[in-house]
C-alpha cells in the first residue's frame, strides 16, 4: 500500500480535453452545455474527500447507458468520455499515460506485488459514472488489484478500500500488516491486519476492509513462500556462518529496507522473521529441531 501523488489536473481541464477529441458537433456541444454540472460534481467529490465518504456520493444502477445523470448528460455520454476520449483520444490520452506510470510502475494497492498494467476507477465509472474521468478517481492499479475488486462500490464508510491519493499518511507510513511465521514442513507465513490499538474504529475497519478486498493474506502468503524458501537455503549456504544474533540482524535490515512498503509483503515478512527467535537458530538441515512437535514424526 504505497501513498501516491495526488495527480496535478484541473479537473475540468481533463473534461474539457476529452469533450475535445469528440467529433460529432451535436455530441461535443452537449457535453460543453453540461460544464457546470461536471463542477458541480467535483465539489461534492471534494466534500466527500474531506469526510472519507465517498460511498455516500451519489450512484447508479447497472447498465441502462440512456439514463440521464446530470443535466442533459446520460450515464453513457459520461462512461464514453473515459474509453472513447481519454484513453481512446489522442491529446487526452497523454493524461492517462502519465497516470500510468505515476507509480514507477508498483502498484499502489497490494504492497509491492504487481507491476502496472491498467488505471483503476477508485469509484467504479459503472455505478458514478459522474467521475470517470476525475483525476481523483484514477489510479494506476496491477491487472491482480483490477480484476479482483468487486465491480460495486462499498455502500457504508468502514467498507472503503484505502485510497492512494487521498487517504491519511497513517494508513501509509505505519505498520498495521501483521505475520506470524508457522513452524510447519515447509515453514510457512500467515499474514493478518493489525492496525495500532491508537486507530480509530473506522481506520482499523477500512484497512482490513482493504486487506480482505485485494485478498491480501491469500496472495502475500504464496509471495512469502517463495522468498522464504530462498531466504533458508542462503541460511544453509553463505549465510551459515553468521551466529544467530547476525542473522536476526540481517533479518532485521531486510524488514526496515525502505526500498520495500511498510505493510508490503516482503518487509512484513522479515520483520515477522527478525521477532521469531526459533527461525534464528534454527539448523534447517534438522527439520525435526524446529517443527511444532506435533508434526515430528
Ligand atoms: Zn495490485
Amino acid at each position: 500500500m504505497r501513498q501516491l501523488k495526488r495527480p496535478k489536473y484541473n479537473p475540468l481541464d481533463v473534461f474539457l480535453l476529452c469533450v475535445g477529441e469528440v467529433v460529432e458537433d451535436d455530441a461535443r456541444s452537449n457535453y460543453l452545455e453540461n460544464h457546470h454540472q461536471i463542477a458541480n460534481s467535483v465539489v461534492e467529490f471534494d466534500a466527500a474527500t474531506s469526510g472519507k465518504n465517498w460511498f455516500g456520493l451519489p450512484r447508479v444502477g447497472r447498465g441502462h447507458p440512456e439514463v440521464v445523470i446530470r443535466g442533459t448528460l446520460t450515464k453513457g455520454a459520461l462512461v464514453d468520455l473515459y474509453g472513447k476520449y481519454l484513453v481512446g483520444g489522442e491529446a487526452a490520452r497523454e493524461i492517462y499515460d502519465e497516470l500510468l506510470v505515476s507509480s514507477d510502475g508498483r502498484c499502489p494497492f497490494c504492497g509491492g506485488i504487481g507491476q502496472v498494467h491498467t488505471v483503476d476507477h477508485y469509484l467504479p465509472k459503472s455505478s458514478f459514472p459522474v467521475y470517470s474521468v476525475l483525476p481523483d478517481n484514477l489510479i494506476p492499479c496491477c491487472r491482480d488489484c483490477n480484476t479482483g475488486k468487486m465491480a460495486s462500490f462499498a455502500t457504508t464508510q468502514k467498507d472503503q478500500t484505502l485510497h492512494p491519493y487521498l487517504d491519511a499518511p497513517s494508513f501509509f507510513s505505519e505498520r498495521w500488516v501483521g505475520a506470524m511465521v508457522c513452524r510447519t514442513d515447509p515453514i510457512a507465513v500467515e499474514f493478518t491486519c493489525s492496525p495500532p490499538d491508537e486507530w480509530s474504529d473506522i481506520d482499523k475497519m477500512r484497512a482490513q476492509a482493504h486487506f480482505d478486498q485485494y485478498n491480501l493474506a491469500n496472495r502475500y502468503r504464496i509471495q512469502a513462500g517463495a522468498e522464504l524458501a530462498r531466504v533458508i537455503d542462503l541460511r544453509k549456504k553463505s549465510l551459515r556462518i553468521l551466529t544467530s544474533e547476525q542473522f536476526a540482524a540481517y533479518l532485521d535490515e531486510n524488514a526496515e529496507s525502505d526500498a520495500y512498503d511498510i505493510n508490503g509483503w516482503n518487509r512484513t515478512m522479515y520483520w515477522a522473521l527478525a521477532r521469531a527467535e526459533w527461525f534464528q537458530t534454527a539448523d534447517f538441515s534438522e527439520p525435526a529441531s524446529y517443527l511444532e512437535p506435533a508434526l515430528v514424526a
